[in-house]
């Protein structure tokens, strides 16, 4: 599977339903509370993206029966929002996708609750950080290797490991598009970015071991050692410099 080069029109298309995804994620953020049950989150994550004329694109992917991922805690990715009720110094991972005439935008961030630990507090910036370390290194005659490499160093020089069997992805008509863009690797690796890639970085750090389980839905993706994970995503376009985040407000 080759990468595909956006044209200007399609990015255009791109940065409507990431600027949907942008929009619901950030409402999503001042509504989640504790006490409240993940399904809660996915109602109105449903309705702001029908609000604003857009589709979540999860909803029925591989059978997938929401339109937000809801993962707390040790849960990595991929959490079926439910009945569980979300506590006070949790930590929340909600991972978003829209479609637009087309086309795909997709992001996640991760809340911190309440009254969490200092420790969870500091798994979250550095996740966060190792997402735009990512994008910094998301330019033209780089290579795709270098992004991994920044995402890495970052996580690994704060003590935190990286998951390895869930990566991030290249995006545009469908949602999982060439090339997967793993959280660890060289620099100078792999192809070469070039404008028009449209690319969706999304590191995904633990507390502890990198290893994953699956759980008993058989959907969520949990540490193997109980320990905390975080996870942020961001979809890109590459342009001649700095790259375009097209889920940021
Ligand atoms: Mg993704």
């Amino acid at each position: 599977m080759s990468i595909i080069i956006k044209s200007e029109r399609e990015i255009a298309a791109m940065r409507k339903a990431s600027r949907v995804v942008a929009t619901v994620l950030e409402i999503l953020k001042t509504k989640v509370r504790p006490d409240m049950k993940t399904r809660e989150l996915d109602v109105i994550a449903t309705e702001e993206m029908t609000r604003l004329g857009a589709k979540p694109s999860f909803k029925g992917y591989r059978g997938f029966p929401a339109s937000v991922c809801v993962s707390i805690n040790d849960e990595i990715v991929h959490g079926i929002p439910g009945e569980r009720v979300v506590k006070d110094g949790d930590i929340v991972s909600l991972d978003l996708g829209a479609v637009f005439d087309g086309f795909q935008g997709d992001a996640a961030i991760t809340v911190v609750l309440g009254n969490a630990s200092q420790q969870a507090k500091e798994l979250v910036a550095a996740t966060r950080g190792a997402l735009d370390a990512g994008i910094d290194a998301a330019r033209p005659g780089n290579k795709l290797g270098d992004i991994s490499a920044a995402i890495q160093h970052h996580a690994e020089s704060l003590g935190y490991s990286v998951v390895r069997e869930y990566t991030g992805h290249g995006i545009g008509r469908n949602m999982h598009e060439a090339p997967q863009i793993p959280n660890f690797g060289f620099p100078g690796e792999g192809p070469v970015i070039k404008k028009g890639m449209t690319l969706a970085l999304e590191p995904m750090l633990n507390i502890g071991d990198w290893r994953t389980r699956l759980g008993a839905d058989k959907w969520v993706v949990l540490t193997s050692d109980g320990s905390l994970s975080a996870h942020f995503e961001h979809t890109i376009a590459i342009t001649d410099g700095v790259p375009e985040v097209l889920t940021a407000l």
